[in-house]
Protein backbone atom coordinates (compact mmCIF):
# COMPACT_ATOMS: atom_id res chain seq x y z
CA UNK A 1 0.00 0.00 0.00
CA UNK A 2 2.72 2.13 0.91
CA UNK A 3 5.95 1.90 -0.54
CA UNK A 4 9.11 4.04 0.26
CA UNK A 5 11.02 4.49 -3.11
CA UNK A 6 15.11 5.09 -2.80
CA UNK A 7 15.78 5.79 -6.41
CA UNK A 8 19.76 5.33 -6.62
CA UNK A 9 20.85 6.71 -10.01
CA UNK A 10 21.67 3.10 -10.97
CA UNK A 11 18.13 1.70 -9.95
CA UNK A 12 16.30 4.47 -12.42
CA UNK A 13 19.29 3.26 -15.59
CA UNK A 14 18.53 -0.44 -15.03
CA UNK A 15 14.38 0.11 -14.90
CA UNK A 16 15.24 2.52 -18.29
CA UNK A 17 17.38 -0.62 -19.49
CA UNK A 18 14.89 -3.15 -18.64
CA UNK A 19 12.06 -0.84 -20.50
CA UNK A 20 10.36 -0.94 -17.42
CA UNK A 21 9.86 2.39 -17.62
CA UNK A 22 5.99 4.52 -18.29
CA UNK A 23 5.98 4.81 -22.06
CA UNK A 24 4.60 8.57 -22.21
CA UNK A 25 6.72 11.03 -20.09
CA UNK A 26 6.73 14.04 -21.62
CA UNK A 27 9.43 16.60 -22.27
CA UNK A 28 10.03 18.65 -19.57
CA UNK A 29 13.15 20.30 -18.33
CA UNK A 30 15.91 18.09 -17.00
CA UNK A 31 18.72 19.08 -14.57
CA UNK A 32 21.52 20.28 -16.83
CA UNK A 33 19.20 22.35 -18.81
CA UNK A 34 17.66 23.88 -15.59
CA UNK A 35 21.02 24.45 -14.41
CA UNK A 36 22.50 25.78 -17.62
CA UNK A 37 19.76 28.07 -16.77
CA UNK A 38 21.26 29.58 -13.09
CA UNK A 39 19.08 26.75 -11.48
CA UNK A 40 19.84 25.80 -7.96
CA UNK A 41 22.54 28.76 -7.79
CA UNK A 42 19.75 30.46 -5.70
CA UNK A 43 19.75 27.11 -3.34
CA UNK A 44 23.48 27.27 -3.53
CA UNK A 45 23.87 31.16 -2.24
CA UNK A 46 21.04 30.71 0.48
CA UNK A 47 22.62 27.50 1.45
CA UNK A 48 26.14 29.60 1.79
CA UNK A 49 24.77 32.59 3.17
CA UNK A 50 21.46 32.44 3.77
CA UNK A 51 19.42 34.90 5.99
CA UNK A 52 16.13 32.80 7.07
CA UNK A 53 14.55 35.88 8.36
CA UNK A 54 14.78 38.26 4.83
CA UNK A 55 14.12 34.79 3.03
CA UNK A 56 10.70 34.80 5.29
CA UNK A 57 9.87 38.41 4.37
CA UNK A 58 11.02 38.40 0.77
CA UNK A 59 8.23 35.25 0.87
CA UNK A 60 5.34 37.59 3.00
CA UNK A 61 6.04 40.60 0.99
CA UNK A 62 5.25 38.48 -2.47
CA UNK A 63 2.00 37.46 -0.93
CA UNK A 64 3.04 33.94 -1.19
CA UNK A 65 -0.01 31.72 0.20
CA UNK A 66 -0.41 27.95 0.44
CA UNK A 67 -1.87 26.90 -2.58
CA UNK A 68 -2.77 23.39 -1.85
CA UNK A 69 -6.13 25.41 -0.84
CA UNK A 70 -5.75 26.76 2.47
CA UNK A 71 -4.42 30.23 1.82
CA UNK A 72 -2.19 30.19 4.55
CA UNK A 73 0.58 32.60 4.21
CA UNK A 74 4.07 30.67 3.47
CA UNK A 75 6.37 32.74 5.11
CA UNK A 76 4.31 32.29 8.65
CA UNK A 77 4.07 28.71 8.60
CA UNK A 78 7.62 28.50 7.71
CA UNK A 79 8.40 30.42 11.02
CA UNK A 80 6.37 28.41 13.05
CA UNK A 81 7.63 25.24 12.02
CA UNK A 82 11.32 26.76 12.35
CA UNK A 83 10.82 27.72 16.13
CA UNK A 84 9.70 23.95 17.44
CA UNK A 85 12.78 22.07 18.45
CA UNK A 86 14.42 19.85 15.97
CA UNK A 87 15.02 17.16 14.43
CA UNK A 88 12.13 18.74 12.32
CA UNK A 89 10.53 17.36 8.30
CA UNK A 90 9.30 18.63 5.28
CA UNK A 91 6.32 16.73 4.14
CA UNK A 92 5.49 18.23 0.50
CA UNK A 93 1.94 17.22 -0.40
CA UNK A 94 1.47 16.19 -3.97
CA UNK A 95 -1.72 14.23 -3.32
CA UNK A 96 -3.67 16.74 -5.69
CA UNK A 97 -6.32 14.65 -4.99
CA UNK A 98 -9.16 17.34 -5.22
CA UNK A 99 -10.96 16.74 -8.35
CA UNK A 100 -10.78 18.81 -11.34
CA UNK A 101 -7.41 19.90 -10.15
CA UNK A 102 -4.03 19.27 -12.14
CA UNK A 103 -2.30 22.06 -11.78
CA UNK A 104 0.58 20.82 -10.02
CA UNK A 105 0.96 17.80 -12.22
CA UNK A 106 1.10 20.60 -15.08
CA UNK A 107 3.93 22.29 -13.09
CA UNK A 108 5.75 18.76 -12.21
CA UNK A 109 5.36 17.69 -16.10
CA UNK A 110 6.85 20.56 -17.18
CA UNK A 111 9.63 22.09 -14.79
CA UNK A 112 10.65 19.88 -12.03
CA UNK A 113 13.58 21.58 -11.21
CA UNK A 114 11.75 24.80 -9.72
CA UNK A 115 9.90 22.14 -7.71
CA UNK A 116 12.92 20.17 -6.13
CA UNK A 117 14.77 23.48 -5.91
CA UNK A 118 11.81 25.27 -3.86
CA UNK A 119 11.67 22.22 -2.28
CA UNK A 120 15.43 22.03 -0.95
CA UNK A 121 15.39 25.87 -0.02
CA UNK A 122 11.85 25.14 2.40
CA UNK A 123 13.70 21.98 3.67
CA UNK A 124 17.12 24.84 4.57
CA UNK A 125 14.65 27.19 6.18
CA UNK A 126 13.52 25.05 8.68
CA UNK A 127 16.51 22.32 8.72
CA UNK A 128 14.81 19.67 7.61
CA UNK A 129 16.28 16.31 8.47
CA UNK A 130 14.49 14.16 5.47
CA UNK A 131 11.73 15.32 2.77
CA UNK A 132 9.29 13.56 2.08
CA UNK A 133 7.21 14.19 -1.18
CA UNK A 134 3.94 12.05 -1.20
CA UNK A 135 2.92 11.67 -4.63
CA UNK A 136 -0.42 10.07 -6.17
CA UNK A 137 0.40 7.24 -7.79
CA UNK A 138 -2.29 8.20 -10.91
CA UNK A 139 0.28 10.32 -11.89
CA UNK A 140 2.72 7.69 -13.29
CA UNK A 141 4.75 10.12 -15.47
CA UNK A 142 5.47 12.23 -12.75
CA UNK A 143 6.72 9.55 -10.72
CA UNK A 144 9.17 8.33 -13.11
CA UNK A 145 10.45 12.22 -13.48
CA UNK A 146 10.96 12.78 -9.58
CA UNK A 147 12.91 9.23 -9.41
CA UNK A 148 15.30 10.06 -12.52
CA UNK A 149 15.62 14.16 -11.25
CA UNK A 150 16.48 12.99 -7.61
CA UNK A 151 18.86 10.16 -8.79
CA UNK A 152 20.48 13.05 -10.85
CA UNK A 153 20.03 15.68 -7.80
CA UNK A 154 22.37 12.69 -5.72
CA UNK A 155 24.43 12.14 -8.67
CA UNK A 156 25.48 15.81 -8.85
CA UNK A 157 26.06 15.87 -5.21
CA UNK A 158 22.86 18.78 -4.55
CA UNK A 159 21.50 16.09 -2.01
CA UNK A 160 22.42 13.38 0.33
CA UNK A 161 21.71 9.56 -0.80
CA UNK A 162 18.04 9.21 0.55
CA UNK A 163 17.77 12.60 1.78
CA UNK A 164 14.27 13.11 -0.64
CA UNK A 165 12.15 10.13 -0.10
CA UNK A 166 9.43 9.32 -2.70
CA UNK A 167 6.18 8.00 -1.40
CA UNK A 168 3.29 7.15 -3.06
CA UNK A 169 -0.27 7.30 -2.49
CA UNK A 170 -2.43 4.65 -3.44
CA UNK A 171 -5.67 6.74 -4.76
CA UNK A 172 -7.24 7.90 -1.21
CA UNK A 173 -8.99 10.92 -1.44
CA UNK A 174 -8.63 11.63 2.15
CA UNK A 175 -4.79 11.12 1.92
CA UNK A 176 -4.78 14.49 0.48
CA UNK A 177 -5.54 16.14 3.87
CA UNK A 178 -2.22 16.60 5.62
CA UNK A 179 -2.75 14.81 8.99
CA UNK A 180 -4.17 11.95 7.03
CA UNK A 181 -1.10 12.31 4.85
CA UNK A 182 1.34 12.19 7.34
CA UNK A 183 -0.33 8.76 9.04
CA UNK A 184 0.12 7.56 5.56
CA UNK A 185 3.57 8.39 5.04
CA UNK A 186 4.10 6.70 8.55
CA UNK A 187 2.82 3.38 7.19
CA UNK A 188 -0.22 3.46 8.70
CA UNK A 189 -4.14 3.88 7.61
CA UNK A 190 -4.69 7.66 6.45
CA UNK A 191 -7.02 8.69 9.13
CA UNK A 192 -6.91 12.27 9.51
CA UNK A 193 -5.92 13.53 13.51
CA UNK A 194 -7.49 15.57 15.78
CA UNK A 195 -6.23 19.23 16.15
CA UNK A 196 -4.04 20.53 18.36
CA UNK A 197 -1.65 19.58 18.44
CA UNK A 198 -1.33 20.73 14.64
CA UNK A 199 1.40 19.44 12.39
CA UNK A 200 3.80 22.25 13.01
CA UNK A 201 3.72 20.74 16.22
CA UNK A 202 3.69 17.33 16.27
CA UNK A 203 3.86 15.50 12.87
CA UNK A 204 5.54 13.02 10.76
CA UNK A 205 6.68 10.18 13.47
CA UNK A 206 6.04 13.10 16.13
CA UNK A 207 8.54 15.17 14.90
CA UNK A 208 7.42 19.10 13.94
CA UNK A 209 6.50 18.79 10.38
CA UNK A 210 6.31 21.60 7.32
CA UNK A 211 3.43 20.50 5.17
CA UNK A 212 3.94 22.46 1.66
CA UNK A 213 2.12 21.89 -1.75
CA UNK A 214 3.73 21.32 -4.68
CA UNK A 215 3.25 24.81 -6.83
CA UNK A 216 3.74 26.67 -3.17
CA UNK A 217 7.21 25.65 -3.70
CA UNK A 218 7.29 26.27 -7.39
CA UNK A 219 6.62 30.05 -6.55
CA UNK A 220 9.28 29.88 -3.95
CA UNK A 221 11.83 28.86 -6.51
CA UNK A 222 10.65 31.26 -8.68
CA UNK A 223 10.29 34.49 -5.85
CA UNK A 224 13.95 33.76 -5.02
CA UNK A 225 15.20 33.86 -8.65
CA UNK A 226 12.99 36.59 -9.92
CA UNK A 227 12.18 38.42 -7.31
CA UNK A 228 8.77 38.85 -5.18
CA UNK A 229 7.29 41.20 -8.19
CA UNK A 230 6.27 38.42 -10.15
CA UNK A 231 3.28 38.07 -8.10
CA UNK A 232 2.81 41.42 -6.08
CA UNK A 233 3.40 43.33 -8.69
CA UNK A 234 0.04 41.97 -10.47
CA UNK A 235 -3.02 43.24 -9.47
CA UNK A 236 -6.19 43.06 -10.33
CA UNK A 237 -10.10 43.80 -8.77
CA UNK A 238 -8.42 44.99 -5.59
CA UNK A 239 -6.19 41.78 -5.49
CA UNK A 240 -2.80 40.58 -5.58
CA UNK A 241 -1.19 38.14 -7.56
CA UNK A 242 -1.43 34.81 -9.88
CA UNK A 243 -3.48 31.87 -9.16
CA UNK A 244 -3.07 28.39 -11.81
CA UNK A 245 -6.71 28.01 -12.35
CA UNK A 246 -7.62 24.25 -13.48
CA UNK A 247 -10.21 24.78 -15.51
CA UNK A 248 -12.72 21.90 -16.99
CA UNK A 249 -16.17 21.66 -18.07
CA UNK A 250 -18.21 23.27 -21.12
CA UNK A 251 -15.42 25.86 -22.36
CA UNK A 252 -13.28 25.73 -25.10
CA UNK A 253 -10.04 25.20 -24.12
CA UNK A 254 -9.45 24.19 -20.54
CA UNK A 255 -6.16 23.10 -18.83
CA UNK A 256 -3.97 25.29 -16.67
CA UNK A 257 -4.45 28.58 -16.93
CA UNK A 258 -2.07 31.19 -14.94
CA UNK A 259 -4.18 34.22 -14.44
CA UNK A 260 -4.26 37.59 -12.10
CA UNK A 261 -5.44 36.20 -8.73
CA UNK A 262 -8.55 38.62 -9.22
CA UNK A 263 -10.05 37.58 -11.98
CA UNK A 264 -13.63 36.59 -12.28
CA UNK A 265 -14.93 33.54 -13.47
CA UNK A 266 -16.19 35.82 -16.87
CA UNK A 267 -12.83 36.53 -16.96
CA UNK A 268 -11.43 32.48 -16.58
CA UNK A 269 -14.53 31.38 -19.18
CA UNK A 270 -12.84 34.25 -21.71
CA UNK A 271 -9.29 32.89 -21.38
CA UNK A 272 -10.82 29.75 -22.00
CA UNK A 273 -12.09 30.60 -25.58
CA UNK A 274 -15.78 30.95 -24.21
CA UNK A 275 -18.19 28.45 -23.61
CA UNK A 276 -17.79 25.59 -25.76
CA UNK A 277 -20.57 26.35 -29.29
CA UNK A 278 -24.37 25.77 -28.07
CA UNK A 279 -23.49 26.09 -24.53
CA UNK A 280 -24.43 28.49 -22.18
CA UNK A 281 -22.61 29.30 -19.01
CA UNK A 282 -25.51 28.21 -16.30
CA UNK A 283 -23.13 27.62 -13.18
CA UNK A 284 -19.31 26.94 -11.94
CA UNK A 285 -17.50 24.92 -9.08
CA UNK A 286 -14.75 27.36 -8.32
CA UNK A 287 -12.35 24.95 -5.97
CA UNK A 288 -13.48 21.20 -6.25
CA UNK A 289 -16.31 19.73 -4.79
CA UNK A 290 -15.99 21.32 -1.62
CA UNK A 291 -16.87 24.09 -2.85
CA UNK A 292 -20.01 23.59 -4.30
CA UNK A 293 -21.91 25.40 -7.15
CA UNK A 294 -22.22 28.78 -7.99
CA UNK A 295 -24.79 30.26 -10.12
CA UNK A 296 -24.10 32.44 -13.88
CA UNK A 297 -24.99 35.31 -12.43
CA UNK A 298 -22.18 35.25 -9.68
CA UNK A 299 -19.68 35.29 -12.29
CA UNK A 300 -18.51 37.97 -11.85
CA UNK A 301 -16.60 37.72 -8.06
CA UNK A 302 -13.13 37.82 -7.62
CA UNK A 303 -11.62 34.09 -7.43
CA UNK A 304 -9.52 34.41 -4.86
CA UNK A 305 -8.99 33.46 -1.11
CA UNK A 306 -11.11 34.60 1.62
CA UNK A 307 -13.64 36.76 -1.30
CA UNK A 308 -15.76 33.74 -2.06
CA UNK A 309 -16.28 32.80 1.95
CA UNK A 310 -18.92 35.80 2.14
CA UNK A 311 -20.87 33.90 -0.49
CA UNK A 312 -20.36 30.29 1.68
CA UNK A 313 -17.57 28.76 -0.50
CA UNK A 314 -13.73 28.52 -1.36
CA UNK A 315 -11.62 29.14 -4.08
CA UNK A 316 -9.55 25.90 -2.47
CA UNK A 317 -7.02 24.60 -4.72
CA UNK A 318 -8.71 27.03 -7.79
CA UNK A 319 -10.36 23.68 -9.24
CA UNK A 320 -12.91 25.05 -11.70
CA UNK A 321 -15.73 23.26 -13.76
CA UNK A 322 -17.84 25.15 -15.95
CA UNK A 323 -21.26 24.24 -15.88
CA UNK A 324 -23.92 24.81 -19.23
CA UNK A 325 -27.66 24.75 -19.72
CA UNK A 326 -27.27 21.23 -20.67
CA UNK A 327 -26.21 20.18 -16.79
CA UNK A 328 -28.13 20.01 -14.08
CA UNK A 329 -26.87 21.67 -10.59
CA UNK A 330 -29.06 19.12 -8.91
CA UNK A 331 -27.08 16.40 -10.45
CA UNK A 332 -23.85 17.85 -10.31
CA UNK A 333 -24.28 18.00 -6.28
CA UNK A 334 -25.50 14.64 -6.10
CA UNK A 335 -22.23 13.64 -7.62
CA UNK A 336 -20.35 15.49 -5.18
CA UNK A 337 -21.91 13.77 -2.32
CA UNK A 338 -21.43 10.44 -3.81
CA UNK A 339 -18.07 11.04 -4.24
CA UNK A 340 -17.74 12.68 -0.64
CA UNK A 341 -19.94 8.95 0.46
CA UNK A 342 -16.66 6.74 -1.21
CA UNK A 343 -13.93 9.23 0.48
CA UNK A 344 -15.16 9.69 3.75
CA UNK A 345 -12.44 7.65 5.96
CA UNK A 346 -15.79 6.18 8.22
CA UNK A 347 -13.61 8.09 11.42
CA UNK A 348 -16.34 9.71 12.53
CA UNK A 349 -20.43 9.26 12.49
CA UNK A 350 -21.24 13.00 11.25
CA UNK A 351 -19.25 12.35 8.10
CA UNK A 352 -19.89 8.45 7.65
CA UNK A 353 -23.30 8.47 7.83
CA UNK A 354 -24.15 12.11 6.75
CA UNK A 355 -22.83 11.76 3.55
CA UNK A 356 -25.09 8.30 2.91
CA UNK A 357 -28.01 9.64 4.34
CA UNK A 358 -27.48 12.71 2.66
CA UNK A 359 -27.14 11.21 -0.59
CA UNK A 360 -29.98 8.86 -0.44
CA UNK A 361 -31.99 12.11 0.43
CA UNK A 362 -30.50 13.84 -2.59
CA UNK A 363 -32.25 10.50 -5.04
CA UNK A 364 -35.42 12.07 -4.39
CA UNK A 365 -37.85 13.73 -6.84
CA UNK A 366 -38.06 16.38 -4.40
CA UNK A 367 -35.26 17.19 -1.57
CA UNK A 368 -36.67 17.51 1.93
CA UNK A 369 -35.11 20.39 2.39
CA UNK A 370 -35.16 20.84 6.37
CA UNK A 371 -34.49 17.69 6.96
CA UNK A 372 -31.34 18.50 5.10
CA UNK A 373 -30.29 21.60 6.40
CA UNK A 374 -30.22 19.68 9.74
CA UNK A 375 -27.98 16.76 8.50
CA UNK A 376 -25.90 20.02 6.75
CA UNK A 377 -25.47 21.38 10.24
CA UNK A 378 -24.73 18.16 12.34
CA UNK A 379 -21.89 17.30 9.58
CA UNK A 380 -20.12 21.08 9.60
CA UNK A 381 -20.43 21.03 12.85
CA UNK A 382 -19.44 17.80 14.46
CA UNK A 383 -17.02 16.01 12.02
CA UNK A 384 -13.30 16.19 12.40
CA UNK A 385 -11.86 17.12 9.06
CA UNK A 386 -12.64 19.49 6.15
CA UNK A 387 -14.53 16.87 4.22
CA UNK A 388 -17.13 16.34 6.42
CA UNK A 389 -17.03 19.96 7.43
CA UNK A 390 -17.64 21.02 4.05
CA UNK A 391 -19.67 18.16 2.25
CA UNK A 392 -22.71 20.06 3.28
CA UNK A 393 -21.30 22.96 0.80
CA UNK A 394 -22.45 21.61 -2.69
CA UNK A 395 -25.75 21.08 -0.67
CA UNK A 396 -26.82 24.14 0.70
CA UNK A 397 -25.56 26.31 -2.18
CA UNK A 398 -27.26 23.69 -4.61
CA UNK A 399 -30.75 24.41 -2.08
CA UNK A 400 -29.80 28.03 -2.30
CA UNK A 401 -29.27 28.85 -5.86
CA UNK A 402 -31.31 26.20 -7.72
CA UNK A 403 -34.39 25.73 -5.52
CA UNK A 404 -36.22 24.74 -8.97
CA UNK A 405 -34.19 22.13 -9.31
CA UNK A 406 -34.82 20.33 -6.10
FE1 LIG B 1 -12.97 10.81 8.18
FE2 LIG B 1 -15.06 12.24 7.28
FE3 LIG B 1 -14.44 12.30 9.82
FE4 LIG B 1 -12.80 13.46 8.01
S1 LIG B 1 -14.86 14.10 8.54
S2 LIG B 1 -12.21 12.20 9.77
S3 LIG B 1 -13.07 12.01 6.30
S4 LIG B 1 -15.12 10.46 8.68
Amino acid sequence: HNHIDHATPEKVQAAIEAGNVHPDVPDYEGLAAYRGDGGYGTLEEIRKSGDFEAIQQTLLDAGLRGLGGAGFPSGRKWGFVRAEPGPRYLAVNGDEGEPGTFKDRYYLERAPHLFLEGMLIAAWAIEAKTCFIYMRDEYPAVLEILRREIAALEQAEIVAPGYIELRRGAGAYICGEESAMIESIEGKRGLPRHRPPFVAQIGVFGRPTLVNNIETLYWVARILREGGEILSGVEKNGRKGLRSYSVSGRVKNPGVHLLPAGSTMQDIIEACGGMLDGHAFKAYQPGGPSAGLLPASMGDIPMDFDVLQEHGTFIGSAAVVVLSDQDSARDAALNMLRFFEDESCGQCTPCRVGCEKAVKLMQADRWDQPLLEELCQAMSDASICGLGQAAPNPIRLTMKHFPDEV
